[in-house]
């Protein structure tokens, strides 16, 4: 499906035709100051600094034939997705205009070839996801709403079909054929996850519903044993609903004190804060990596070694750092790492928690029945070793298996790729919505993910996201499950478009193009 190197396709602008930019403001308008802020405060980071606690390494199995692949279909094999297999048309990639946030000194457009350029061929991606081909309203579906969830790749459909197709049956327990081949392949789906998150051993996989099932465990299992009257637990103020009441449960239940550590005015937590909060009360520390609501990078790694020095336990909430940032749990030195499969790319109703061996080792298991246990009499139970403790009753076999075949989809394109495309195309997202008079960007940390929260003056958020989706365009608005942070900046619900790897720099113009009409039509 790749097209030959001299077919150009006509939808491609020629360098010079401005294509990309058609309501960019002039560069150095006195309109632009916080255009030329954001741009000067990108420029003032230290190239990378967002990316502390980050694993830029990329997978290390990338190139290695995975296990599984003949499942993935055609279009699979591992160079289909990069450019040295795809030669690009001349002009592709070169803008019109310098990048706003390119690097001062760099030759002119170069810093913005690069950011333009994905490292993978995004149409062939595309192509890979049937949902992006929908129109919405007699238009192209432009997704914007990937912090919500993601959508599936066929890779991730047809592995979910063929598992029905061929492998269904309960695991663990039988003697039979398909019992033999659906355990291997929720077996095979533990192990890489355990490679895409560069965890030591598959056993400290355990799978889950979500990030919300992995924090209520972590709340009541961990938190139950380890948690008494007077403790402390501390959190941050940008955190998700999911990493806020399952604490704030537990405390009220145990007598203990949820402390929260304060953001900044751009939404970047305090770490001097955070120092002074820390003491010999308290017990754990749960943080966010990104934030749903303002896609600040948190500096996790940071977070975790400030407890660690304390022997306090750590647990780092990926769900939205996991589809944008690699992620090595063994690096980032937490105790509990956890995600969910809907925000990568896999299907609801699955996700991961992972924990330390000797921290899942020491913990009494959450819930109790069938496939958790080794023997049961009527007097007492023994429990099956890890993962099996936390595995409890018949899980959501298929839809590991979906999620091991989305993140090895994600391991073939490389999630470091992956990475600095979506790091170019926030930037470039933030630059041109700040150039909208009466926008106000929420969150405005230096290297942001995904995320693009605003406020429009003279209309309110719904009706932004309802004029949004008459064009096709689908963002969320709302107040994000994540009162808290949207409160600490003065407001109660926000408009947030949020992107992924297959969104593209037209799409982003699509939507500023929208909202610049809005704003100009109540002005
Ligand atoms: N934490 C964060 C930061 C999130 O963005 C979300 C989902 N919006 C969750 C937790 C909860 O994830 P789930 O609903 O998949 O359990």
């Amino acid at each position: 499906g790749v097209p030959p190197a001299s077919a150009a396709p006509t939808a491609v602008p020629a360098a010079t035709s401005g294509y990309y930019f058609l309501d960019a403001p002039p560069a150095a308008a006195p309109s632009d100051a916080p255009l030329q802020a954001l741009a000067d405060q990108a420029r003032r980071a230290a190239p990378d600094s967002h990316l502390d606690g980050i694993d830029l390494r990329g997978p290390r199995a990338a190139d290695a034939p995975l296990p599984g692949q003949a499942l993935q279909g055609p279009g699979a094999a591992p160079q289909y997705y990069f450019v040295h297999a795809v030669q690009l048309p001349n002009g592709f990639v070169t803008p019109a205009k310098p990048h706003p946030h390119a690097a001062p000194g760099a030759a002119a457009g170069h810093a913005a070839q690069q950011d333009r350029h994905p490292g993978f061929d995004i149409q062939a991606v595309r192509r890979d996801f049937p949902i992006l081909s929908e129109r919405i309203n007699g238009k192209p579906l432009v997704w914007l709403d990937n912090a919500a969830t993601t959508h599936k790749p066929r890779q991730v459909i047809e592995r979910i079909s063929h598992f029905y197709a061929h492998e269904n049956s309960n695991i663990h327990r039988a003697a039979h054929t398909l019992a033999a081949r659906a355990t291997d392949a929720y077996e095979h789906a533990r192990e890489v996850v355990r490679r895409f998150i560069h965890a030591p051993d598959a056993r400290e996989v355990i799978f889950v519903r979500g990030t919300t099932e992995a924090i209520n465990l972590v709340a009541k299992a961990w938190g139950g044993a380890n948690v008494g009257e007077g403790d402390e637990i501390i959190i941050s103020h940008l955190e998700h609903h999911a990493n806020i009441v399952p604490w704030q449960q537990l405390a009220a239940a145990k007598g203990a004190r949820l402390r929260v550590i304060p953001v900044d005015d751009q939404g970047q937590i305090r770490l001097d804060e955070y120092q002074k909060l820390i003491n010999d009360r308290t017990k754990i520390v749960a943080i966010g990596h990104v934030s749903n609501v303002l896609g600040t990078v948190v500096p996790v790694k940071q977070v975790v070694e400030i407890a660690k020095r304390r022997g306090i336990t750590t647990l780092i909430d990926g769900a939205q750092s996991i589809a944008h940032t690699p992620v090595d749990v063994q690096d980032l030195g937490a105790d509990f790492f956890v995600f969910s499969g809907h925000k990568i790319f896999a299907p609801t109703g699955i996700g991961v928690l992972w924990g330390r061996r000797e921290v899942l080792e020491a913990m009494p298991p959450w819930q109790g029945g069938g496939n958790m246990i080794a023997d049961v009499t009527f007097e007492q139970t023994v429990y099956q070793p890890l993962p099996n403790t936390f595995e409890a009753g018949t899980g959501n076999i298929a839809d590991a298996v979906g999620l091991g075949a989305a993140l090895e989809y994600v391991e073939r394109i490389g999630i470091a790729q992956i990475s600095r495309y979506e790091h170019a195309l926030v930037d470039y997202g933030m630059a041109q919505l700040a150039s909208i008079a009466g926008l106000r960007l929420i969150g405005t940390v230096p290297g942001k993910a995904s995320v693009l929260a605003f406020t429009l003056d003279g209309y309110s958020t719904d009706e932004v996201g309802q004029a949004l989706n008459a064009e096709g365009i689908a963002v969320r608005t709302g107040h994000h499950c994540a009162q808290p942070i949207l409160r600490r900046f003065g407001v109660e619900t926000a408009v947030r478009p949020s992107l992924a790897f297959y969104n593209t720099f037209d799409e982003v113009d699509q939507l500023v193009r929208e909202v610049r009409k809005l704003a100009a039509r109540r002005r």
